[in-house]
């Protein structure tokens, strides 16, 4: 009973968030300037606001400066703690039956993986996310029993790879994308592995990003070019009511959104970079549509907004990472990665752009 009046209660708060600020958070994270860039010479081009926790400037090169405002602004000094901090209210809700995506966008060796998978020091939130989610199902033990399950894959070329399969060595199946007769968005025959402690998920994870190499001579550049997916579907059953939920967290890392010329690159990687820029504008006119509130949403535009249609949209909630460098080198992506996310964050919620 205390459960269903703290449930009832947190919908409340959060419809009411909804009401002021739509379900569509984006962060911006700048990761710090690499030896070799201090070593030579390159400066940083972005300057943080101390008193404002969710703005920063970019110093173009005539000197002029351009503001973006986003929900929060990761400085490069701030660490996976405390980027977890903000995203954790976002993912638990899986937990409360809400459908959840979290994207990292932006050039490609801006931090997405670091923000997403980290490394063993320095744990990103795909593995705190799992942690998290046992700490609280434990919490609940006495009125919800939930169960975990994750799944892995891939989207290279608009084609769907499962990584838990192809990590176990079981035979590579063609995965598609079917609608279920409830009109939800599934892909049959993708593993979904229950998982039960921290150490066997990072296990798993570090198993399924392994596999995104495979058939690569270059295993970064490989993982630069394709969206990796986490899936962790929960299902939980009110020991009081009997009500039963199953909701989807996506925790997704993104192909890297460099612009790649026309003229410099020819035959698979030109295809390749056709297929990164046709999913990631697919995506972007996906929850600009949503954040507008736009009565169309184009979700059939690609393989990833047509696999988590339910997942984006309605009372989903969405939060993209938008990752950027600091370095003068970079600026040119840089500007192109801050239009994106603040296109994606909406006109009609979002603050008026000040862009001198
Ligand atoms: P991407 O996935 O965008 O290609 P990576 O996550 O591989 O980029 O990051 C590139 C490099 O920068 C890696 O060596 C990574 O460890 C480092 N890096 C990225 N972000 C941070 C950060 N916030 N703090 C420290 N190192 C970082």
């Amino acid at each position: 009973k205390k459960y269903l009046e703290e449930f009832s209660e947190r919908k409340r708060l959060y419809n009411e968030v909804i009401e002021l600020k739509g379900n569509i958070r984006v962060f911006c994270r700048c990761r710090p300037l690499h030896q070799a860039e201090i070593s030579n010479g390159s400066a940083s081009v972005v300057d943080f606001d101390s008193s404002q926790e969710n703005e920063l400037q970019i110093i173009c090169s005539d000197s002029s400066r351009k503001q973006f405002k986003f929900d929060h602004v990761y400085k490069p000094e701030d660490n996976q703690e405390a980027v977890f901090a903000q995203t954790m209210p976002i993912v638990t809700s899986v937990l409360d039956g809400y459908n959840v995506c979290i994207f990292a966008y932006g050039q490609t060796g801006t931090g997405k993986t670091f923000t997403m998978e980290g490394t063993s020091e320095n744990r990103g939130v795909n593995y705190r996310t799992l942690e998290e989610l046992f700490r609280v199902t434990k919490e609940r033990n006495s009125f919800m029993k939930y169960q975990l399950f994750v799944s892995m894959l891939e989207v290279y070329n608009e084609k769907i790879r499962d990584l838990l399969a192809e990590s176990s060595n079981q035979p590579a199946k063609k995965l598609e994308i079917k609608q279920s007769a409830e009109g939800t968005q599934e892909v049959p025959g993708l593993v979904e592995t229950s998982v039960y402690s921290t150490d066997e998920v990072w296990e798993l994870l570090k198993c399924g990003s392994q596999a995104r190499s495979v058939g690569s001579t270059n295993a970064n550049e490989l993982s630069s070019r394709s969206h990796s997916l986490v899936r962790v579907t929960v299902v939980g059953e009110n020991s009081i009511n009997g009500q039963r939920t199953r909701s989807n967290l996506w925790l997704v890392d993104l192909a890297g959104s460099e612009r790649v010329g026309r003229l410099d690159v020819e035959g698979e990687r030109l295809k390749e970079s056709q297929f990164i820029n046709k999913s990631l504008s697919a995506l972007g006119d996906v929850i600009s549509a949503l954040a507008s509130k736009t009565a169309h949403i184009p979700y059939r535009n690609s393989k990833l907004t047509h696999m988590l249609q339910n997942s984006l949209g309605g009372d989903c909630k969405t939060l993209m990472f938008v990752q950027i460098s600091p370095s003068s080198a970079d600026l040119g992506e840089t500007l192109c990665s801050l239009n994106f996310a603040s296109r994606v964050r909406g006109v009609e919620h979002g603050p008026a752009r000040k862009q001198t």
